[in-house]
């Protein structure tokens, strides 16, 4: 578990600017959520977090760490895409397995992982399967394995839900939750459903446009919302 600080954080794609700097402090074991209409550059600073796309001002920290520079699989992040394609070929279990493969990691160890990441999830039963033998929320499931296996210090979630139909999506949201009370890893969570933000969020950051609009508690957003913009998004549905 880390805290994760944002400073001013500039992002330019060649002479367009679309990040115009951005601070967001964020505790150790919070769960934020990052919520904006499409395009505003959600994931564009999810990116940079993970460091998957370059900083082009500012600062980022993970603990007492500066990261600017440094190299996304030295960052201890764990990231869940909209898109989890998931490697066909290979069985859930081998799926979970892959990463720690890649960094070599020690045989009983892979399986440890593995088992207690089956365990939370529900997919015990299901480790050897292959992914076209699964349901859409049986694959979103195994798309946080692969991020729980890693025991990151952040983890990153971009849209995870947003391929889900409606009433898988109320259910993962609470599974999303309850793997978070039970965890405790700081989670960094973007999505343009504003109930999603209202109903899972203990922080709710609302960016429009590339700045941020407002930081609070959902009830706080809702009560007391900084601006025409925020009281628009946040009362309007999705
Ligand atoms: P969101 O995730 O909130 O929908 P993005 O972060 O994807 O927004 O995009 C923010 C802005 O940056 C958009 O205007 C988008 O077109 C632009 N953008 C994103 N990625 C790139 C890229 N690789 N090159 C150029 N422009 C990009
Ligand atoms: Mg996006």
């Amino acid at each position: 578990m880390a805290s994760v600080e944002i400073r001013n954080i500039r992002k330019n794609f060649g002479t367009v600017p679309v990040i115009h700097g951005v601070s967001i402090d964020i505790q150790d074991g919070e769960f934020v959520i990052l919520v904006g209409p499409s395009g505003c550059g959600k994931s564009t600073l999810l990116r940079m977090i993970a460091g998957l796309e370059s900083v082009s001002g500012g600062e980022l920290r993970i603990g007492p760490k500066v990261v600017n520079d440094v190299p996304p699989k030295e960052r201890d992040i764990a990231m869940v895409f909209q898109n989890y394609a998931l490697y066909p070929h290979m069985t859930v279990a081998d799926n979970m397995a892959f990463s720690l493969k890649l960094k070599k990691a020690p045989k009983a160890e892979i399986k440890s992982r593995v088992d207690r990441a089956a365990e939370i999830l529900g997919l015990g039963k299901l480790l050897d399967r292959y992914p076209r033998q699964l349901s859409g929320g049986q694959r979103q499931r195994v798309a946080m394995g692969r991020a729980i296996v890693r025991d990151p210090q952040v983890f990153l979630f971009d849209e995870p839900l947003s391929n889900l139909d409606a009433k898988l999506r109320v259910a993962m949201r609470t599974e999303i939750k309850a793997l978070h009370q039970r965890l405790k890893t700081t989670t960094i969570y973007v999505t343009h459903d504003q109930i999603e933000a209202m109903t899972m969020a203990d922080k709710i950051v609302v960016m429009h446009d590339g700045v941020v609009e407002q930081v609070g508690a959902p009830l706080e957003l809702y009560d007391r919302p900084a601006n025409l913009f925020v009281a628009g998004f946040i009362g309007s549905p999705a």
